[in-house]
């Protein structure tokens, strides 16, 4: 259950910010996560609930976006996006070259953070 942790974490971070701003509530926290961390956004969410009571965080939302794996290829710079659940043909939809890096799927940021 890793979720567990890396939400504690989260929270905080949060409530480090919340502290250095000399605010005392927060709202609402936007994180962006790539689908290769691994993580449960509902179990995020859930941990996040259970985690915030008690401290200026509780009854913030926590909005959690799912990043896709995408890839653009090296040859022609077409960017596409990665299909687990499609064909075993993983070439460039563009060119069909083999020659690509991934671009987004593994990001992890707070993005925003509303407090007052
Ligand atoms: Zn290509």
């Amino acid at each position: 259950m890793h979720e567990l942790s890396v939400t504690t974490n989260i929270l905080n971070l949060a409530l480090e910010k919340l502290k250095e701003q000399e605010l005392t509530q927060i709202h609402s926290i936007s994180l962006k996560i790539g689908v290769m961390q691994g993580y449960e956004k509902q179990w995020m969410q859930h941990f996040f609930e259970r985690l915030s009571k008690g401290t200026p965080a509780e009854g913030a939302r926590l909005e959690v976006e799912i990043v896709p794996i995408t890839f653009r290829c090296r040859d022609c710079g077409c960017e596409f996006a990665f299909d687990a659940h499609g064909t075993d043909d993983c070439s460039c939809p563009g060119c069909h070259g083999i020659s690509y890096e991934m671009i987004s799927g593994k990001e992890f940021s707070i993005e925003q953070m509303e407090a007052s």
